[in-house]
Formats: structure tokens, C-alpha cells, sequence
């Protein structure tokens, strides 16, 4: 039988000044997952986070990493646990394996045998060659993945990012992906926070969608992105001379160089651009009208009302 990696239940946040961030939430994700906690700003998904790693009191509720009450064991949990916060939080003015190992030391891991761990983490994260660089003099992206070796070094089961890829360039946000896929399959437990259903989409294999301090859905990725039957796209064209004819796809020209069309479940963008290609017209640029989460939300509030 999996265990369970985390457990949250009846889980309730009321900040100082009554902000109510979590209103009994209930949670569990088992040992092995991928799994992200998808909502918009204010949903209430860094409250969970900080009280998963002890930033946050609680205000009511029962919280368990592998087993362990993470308030009766704190730091038992702890060790279980990395963190990759949203903001950086490390000293720039520190070169970057100082900055690791000495993460490692908080774990009561020597400075030897930090620098023996420290050299694959640094490697695959493409940091390695940085290694005595300060860290005010990395890039963004570097910044990032330098969260994640420090978050990583003591061997963690769970890694808990908070927005892992928000400013990271497209490039690099493929190969951060790639590397959290590649420890996940060697058996880390992996929670991430997301705005986006993309970024769900690509690596996890669960998702619980919070709302308001509330969790509106817990499934599978897919059989949420396949409640999706449709998305709508702008479209910039050029070449449209006269009449636009489009059968297969219900549209609407906005003027002669922006066309909205609503692309079904069975449809498949590769068929509009050929529709478009096949009357002489240029797809300039592409982008989706409306962001899926925001149209899942609908879905799941008219679900709930039926
Ligand atoms: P984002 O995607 O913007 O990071 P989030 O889903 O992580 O949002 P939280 O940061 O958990 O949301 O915030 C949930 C609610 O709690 C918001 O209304 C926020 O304003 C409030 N909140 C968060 N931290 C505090 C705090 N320290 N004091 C008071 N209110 C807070």
C-alpha cells in the first residue's frame, strides 16, 4: 500500500486582521505523486505551503508529512521536507556551493559530506561550472535552480515548490521541468504550486484546484483538462482578400487582420491552420483568448450548481 506523503485534514487559516485564507481544507497525496495545487492569487495556496513547512501556524486542523504531525514532530517533518519558496531568500553575496552546504549544515550534514553530495545536484541543475560564482551574479533563471539545489541537498522524500517557474524564460522553464520529472521518477514526492494549468498539465499527475480558501476539485490532471470541450483563440492574420469561409469551425472576424475562432475537443489547431492555409491566409500569431483555469472554474461552479 502507498503511503501517504501528506496529509492535511479540516485544515483552517484565519490571519491577524481576519483574512479567513483557509476554510477547512482536506487534503492527502500519496508518496510518489506529482501533484499540483492549482489556483489563482489570494486562493490560499502559499497559506498551505507555509504551514506544511512551519512559516505558518495553523488555526484548526491535523497536518501529517509521511506519518509524522508536523506540529507534535516539527522537526522530524522537517527533514522530510525541501522548499523552493517563490521568493529568493538566500544571501547574494554568497557563492553559490556556500550557499548549499551550508543548507546542509542545518541537517547536521558536514561540510565533506555536503561537497560529496553537492557536486551531481549542482551537475544536473547546470550549475556546477557557477560554483564559486556569488550568487547576486546568476541570471534569474539560475537563481531558481539554485533554490532547488539548496532545497534539495539534505535528500528530501517531499520537494514543495512554490511557483517554480513564474519569470523563468520558456528554454529553461522545458529543462526545470525535465529535471523535476527525472527525481520525481526516482521517487521524490512532488507538490507545485501553480496559477497555470499548463504547467499542471505537463508534469503532474494529480491536481486539487483551490478557491477562496476552498478545494473546488481533486482529480486526476487529465480527466480535468479533458473537461474542457473547447478553447477559443485570437488569431492575427494577414492576406484575407473578401469573405472569409471557415465550415468546419465556428469564428468570428473581429476585423481583416483578427479572427476569434473556438477550437472543439475533436478539432485540432493543425486543422485551422490548414483551413486558414488552404484560402491563402498567414497566421501571424496565435494566442488563447481566454486562460483554462478560469474557464474550469466556470465549469466546476455550473457543476456545482446542478
Ligand atoms: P498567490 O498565487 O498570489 O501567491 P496564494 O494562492 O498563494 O496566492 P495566499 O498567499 O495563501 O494565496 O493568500 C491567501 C489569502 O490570505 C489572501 O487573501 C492573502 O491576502 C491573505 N494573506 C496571506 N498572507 C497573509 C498574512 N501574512 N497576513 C494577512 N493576510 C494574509
Amino acid at each position: 500500500m502507498t503511503k501517504k506523503a501528506i496529509e492535511i485534514i479540516g485544515l483552517k487559516k484565519t490571519y491577524k486582521g481576519g483574512t479567513q485564507a483557509l476554510k477547512k481544507v482536506d487534503l492527502i497525496i500519496e508518496e510518489g505523486d506529482f501533484f499540483a495545487l492549482l489556483g489563482a492569487n489570494g486562493a490560499g495556496k502559499t497559506t498551505i505551503i507555509g504551514i506544511l513547512t512551519g512559516i505558518v501556524l495553523k488555526t484548526e486542523g491535523h497536518v501529517k508529512i509521511f506519518d509524522i504531525d508536523i506540529e507534535k514532530d516539527h522537526n522530524e517533518a522537517k527533514k522530510l521536507v525541501g522548499v523552493v519558496p517563490q521568493e529568493f531568500n538566500f544571501n547574494i553575496f554568497e557563492k553559490v556551493q556556500d550557499i548549499v552546504i551550508q543548507q546542509a549544515g542545518y541537517f547536521g550534514i558536514s561540510r565533506k559530506e555536503a561537497k560529496k553530495k553537492l557536486e551531481p545536484i549542482l551537475k544536473i541543475l547546470d550549475l556546477w561550472e557557477k560554483r564559486d560564482t556569488q550568487a547576486m551574479k546568476l541570471s534569474g533563471g539560475m537563481k531558481r535552480r539554485l533554490m532547488i539545489a539548496r532545497a534539495l541537498i539534505h535528500g528530501p522524500k517531499l520537494l514543495i515548490l512554490d511557483e517554480p517557474t513564474a519569470g523563468v524564460d520558456v528554454e529553461l522553464r522545458h529543462s526545470m521541468w525535465n529535471y523535476l520529472r527525472k527525481i520525481n521518477q526516482e521517487g521524490t514526492t512532488i507538490l507545485l504550486t501553480t496559477h497555470y494549468i499548463e504547467e499542471a498539465e505537463a508534469l503532474c499527475k494529480n491536481v486539487a484546484i483551490i478557491k477562496s480558501g476552498k478545494i473546488i476539485k481533486c482529480a486526476p490532471v487529465r480527466e480535468l483538462t479533458q473537461s474542457l470541450d473547447s478553447q477559443s483563440y485570437t488569431i492575427e492574420i494577414s492576406g484575407l482578400n473578401g469573405n472569409l469561409e471557415l465550415k468546419e469551425f465556428e469564428y468570428s472576424l473581429i476585423d481583416s487582420e483578427t479572427l476569434e475562432v473556438v477550437v472543439k475537443k475533436h478539432q485540432s489547431i493543425n486543422e485551422l491552420i490548414k483551413a486558414l492555409d488552404t484560402l491563402n491566409i498567414t497566421v501571424n500569431d496565435l494566442t488563447p483568448k481566454e486562460n483554462k483555469l478560469e474557464r474550469l472554474f466556470l465549469n466546476l461552479v455550473t457543476e456545482s450548481k446542478n
